[in-house]
């Protein structure tokens, strides 16, 4: 056995990029905790940076000056600089940018309390700061303000209290989440042995009962575009690869699950029976990549990976069809999808036709036996080249099917919590309030969306119910909806 050696280092060594020596070691660093999310009295995820905030309205965004840092637990907010111990990554091509994280940090000294201490004016003026980065901060924090965090900053005792539960008859689900970090690094180097983050905790604490969790198949053949709005296929991948990839990422999928100690729902009994005990998954793929074209895969996924929710497309042109962020070249979805699609019927798994055309959604709608859904998108009236927003005839044709549409939260359409509620509310309006359902992509945004964590369900209840929808309305669209389509097509 050997004994790790732990290196202490300092900020000229990770503004030099001299750190990228200590790739994956245990290192001890000093800095300035920055949570993201200043209603949290404690938080697992911050950045560590050179320099004391101290302005009004800046957030270090230059990935030399400061680490991403996920902590192994919650660290109450932390006055002065703090001494963390962490293991140190090298970041590549990371879609946000940094250049380096701290995982599974603690702090070396003992923290106080969160709550314990009276808040100081230094950390009010913080929150401050941190409430007012979209005014200065375009890059990754833009749009990174809500209204709930607003009035919890100013009243910081109240930020506790939860002024929505689940009713007991009804179920929360989330149409499509990455959350725990299900999937696979970029970096070849971290790949699928990525530090998982908590998931269970935030669910529970939050009141979510159920998430589809996507793993997604296509990530070694993507990047992040020049512009940095979406991701890219840059390659064409191997033969074998993005089976391998799909594998891999099953695999990882259920460690999660298993290391949260959450439950698999693989049918309406399990999803009546389970739903409410404990946080549950449904097992996902973004992509139907790992197919490869072979349609036994699909059969094989259901059996042996427990895969009961697909999304035919993702970021690369597939064999199934043509993708909203491509120009495109099947004429929407391909035989071999509509093959997929009937096979997705027939064993029982929900067909997701997020990310696909409106033609590949026309034909998909066609021949499917069941409803689709499309897990996470929102309205617009004119959507541009390469968006991923939808029309409201794109949406119509997913009512039509008695589907459910996801709504997301993605900062590039809403502003915060109450402005999504309202983009809820239009997307009732025009396909009905029994066709709406919540997609939070947790964890797949290149920015941090206005939705970030399963504690913000209550807050994002309250919106809803301050856009006008009824207990029973919001009921449908925090899980009702979904669930119906599960029913129908799982049995
Ligand atoms: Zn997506
Ligand atoms: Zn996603």
């Amino acid at each position: 056995m050997q004994i790790e050696q732990i290196a202490q280092i300092d900020w000229s060594t990770i503004r030099t990029g001299a750190a990228d020596a200590q790739h994956d070691t245990l290192v001890e660093v000093t800095g300035w905790m920055m949570p993201l999310d200043p209603a949290e009295k404690a938080a697992d995820y911050a950045l560590l940076t050179a320099e004391a905030p101290c302005c009004g309205g800046c957030v270090p965004r230059d990935p030399l000056a400061c680490i991403e840092v996920y902590l192994a637990a919650p660290l109450a907010r932390q006055e002065r600089a703090v001494c963390l111990r962490g293991r140190l990554l090298r970041l590549r091509d990371d879609p946000a940018g940094w250049r380096y994280q701290l995982v599974e940090a603690s702090a070396l000294a003992p923290a106080p309390q969160a709550g314990a201490a009276p808040i100081s004016r230094r950390v009010f003026l913080a929150s401050g700061a941190a409430l007012g980065l979209a005014a200065c901060a375009p890059g990754r924090f833009a749009g990174y303000t809500e209204a709930r965090e607003s009035s919890a900053a100013s009243a910081p005792q109240a930020a506790d209290a939860t002024r929505w539960t689940p009713p007991a008859n009804a179920l929360t689900i989330d149409m499509h989440s990455h959350g725990g970090r299900v999937t696979v690094s970029r970096d070849p180097v971290v790949g699928a042995d990525r530090p998982f983050q908590p998931l269970a905790a935030p669910m529970r604490a939050g009141g979510m009962n159920v998430i589809c969790l996507a793993i997604v198949t296509d990530t070694t053949v993507t990047r992040v575009s020049a512009d940095r709005t979406r991701f890219e296929a840059w390659r064409a991948p191997e033969e074998g690869e993005l089976y391998a990839l799909g594998v891999a990422e099953f695999a990882r999928a259920h460690r999660l699950i298993e290391r949260e100690q959450m439950h698999v729902v693989i049918d309406a009994a399990s999803l009546a029976a389970r739903g409410r005990a404990g946080p549950c998954a449904i097992i996902a793929a973004e992509g139907a990549d790992f197919l490869e074209g072979r349609l036994e895969r699909v059969d094989e996924a259901y059996a042996m990976h427990q895969l009961r929710h697909l999304q035919l497309t993702h970021y690369r042109v597939n064999e199934l069809g043509d993708i909203q962020t491509e120009t495109p070249v099947h004429g929407g979805l391909t035989d071999f999808g509509a093959e997929a699609v009937r096979r997705c019927n027939a064993r029982g798994i929900v067909v997701d036709v997020a990310h696909g055309t409106y033609a590949l959604v026309k034909r998909a709608a066609a021949t499917s036996t069941r409803p689709l859904v499309i897990s996470h998108s929102a309205l617009a009236t004119r959507p541009g080249t390469r968006s991923r927003l939808i029309t409201p005839d794109h949406a119509r044709v997913i009512a039509g099917t008695g589907g459910v549409i996801g709504v997301w939260p993605s900062s590039g359409t809403f502003r915060d919590l109450r402005t999504m509620a309202e983009g809820i509310k239009r997307m009732a309006d025009v396909v009905g309030v029994e066709h709406v359902g919540l997609g939070t992509d947790m964890l797949g945004f290149i920015s941090p969306p206005v939705f970030r964590s399963y504690e913000q369900l209550p807050s994002l209840a309250d919106a809803l119910l301050a856009a006008g929808f009824t207990q029973d309305e919001m009921n449908g669209i925090l899980g009702g909806n979904y669930r119906r389509v599960f029913e129908a097509s799982v049995g």
